[in-house]
C-alpha cells in the first residue's frame, strides 16, 4: 500500500515508495538525500525556513512546518504514508510528540533517531518499530577502525555484525571448507576480495590468499574476536 496524494505527486503514476523525513538536521538531510538517490520520493519537513530553503529542489517536496501539530501532518497527508522517519534528536519533547502522533496514525513503519539511551527507551516503550542511535553506532564503528583490527564494522542487529578485515596469513592457501573458521570462531566468511580482484561470494572451495580482504558475519563478540585474531 503506497499512496502518494500530497502536493504535486501524481497518484496515477506508478511511483516508488514515498518516505517522510521529519527533521532535516545533519542526520535527516543525509538520510533524505540518500533516499532520493535510491529512487524514493521524499517529503521533508522541518520547522526552520533556512533549512528547508537549502534543500529546495533536492527532495520531492520539502516543507516548513511544525511537525508536532496534528493538523499540519494531516494537511501533508502524512497519515497515508507507509514509512516515516523522525529525525529530530535534541528536542526530545518534539521527538516524543511527533512519535505519539505517528503512532496514533498507525503508520506501519516508523524509524526514530534517539540521542541517548533514555530517549531510545522511551521511543521503544511508546512502540516505535525501529530506533536508531546514529552517534553511538558511528562511534562504535569508528572505534573498531581506529584500533586497526577492522577495516569496517556494521552491527546488523544488537547481537549480529558484519566485519571487513584482512585475511590472517595463517589461512593463506587454505580452502575455506577446510579452514575450520566457522567451527573454531563461530563466524562465516561471506565474501572475499583478492588483492587485484573484485568482491566475490565465498564458497567452501574459495582458497584464501595473503592480502585478501574478507567480509565476515556472525555474533558481534565472535566477529570482533575473529577480526582481532587476524591483526
Ligand atoms: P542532527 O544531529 O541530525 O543535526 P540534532 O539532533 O542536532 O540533529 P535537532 O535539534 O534534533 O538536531 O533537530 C534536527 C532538525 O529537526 C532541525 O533542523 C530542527 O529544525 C528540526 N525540528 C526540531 N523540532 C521540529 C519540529 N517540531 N517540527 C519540525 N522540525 C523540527
Amino acid at each position: 500500500m503506497a499512496k502518494h496524494r500530497f502536493f504535486g505527486i501524481d497518484p496515477a503514476r506508478s511511483s516508488p515508495e514515498t518516505v517522510a523525513v521529519i527533521g532535516l538536521g545533519r542526520f535527516g538531510q543525509s538520510l533524505a538525500l540518500e533516499l532520493m538517490n535510491d529512487g524514493a520520493e521524499v517529503l521533508g519537513i522541518d520547522a526552520r525556513e533556512d533549512v528547508v530553503q537549502s534543500l529546495n529542489g533536492q527532495l520531492t517536496h520539502v516543507v516548513t512546518a511544525d511537525a508536532t501539530s496534528e493538523q499540519v501532518l494531516r494537511q501533508l497527508s502524512v497519515p497515508e504514508l507507509d514509512r516515516v522517519v523522525i529525525a529530530i534528536g535534541s528536542d526530545i519533547q518534539a521527538s516524543i510528540l511527533v512519535t505519539s502522533l505517528l503512532l496514533r496514525f498507525r503508520i506501519p513503519q516508523i524509524w526514530a533517531k534517539a540521542v541517548s539511551e533514555p530517549h531510545g527507551l522511551i521511543l521503544e516503550q511508546l512502540g516505535i518499530h525501529h530506533v536508531v542511535y546514529p552517534e553511538k553506532d558511528m562511534g562504535r564503528r569508528v572505534a573498531h577502525m581506529v584500533l586497526g583490527s577492522m577495516q569496517d564494522f556494521i552491527e546488523i542487529d544488537t547481537d549480529f555484525a558484519m566485519v571487513k578485515t584482512e585475511v590472517n596469513p595463517a589461512y593463506a592457501g587454505v580452502r575455506l571448507g577446510d579452514s575450520g573458521i566457522r567451527r573454531k570462531h563461530e563466524v562465516t566468511v561471506s565474501a572475499v576480495k583478492h588483492r587485484s580482484g573484485s568482491w566475490q561470494a565465498a564458497t567452501e572451495d574459495t582458497v584464501l590468499q595473503a592480502g585478501d580482504t574478507i567480509l565476515v558475519t556472525g555474533p558481534t563478540r565472535q566477529a570482533e574476536r575473529f577480526a582481532r585474531s587476524t591483526s
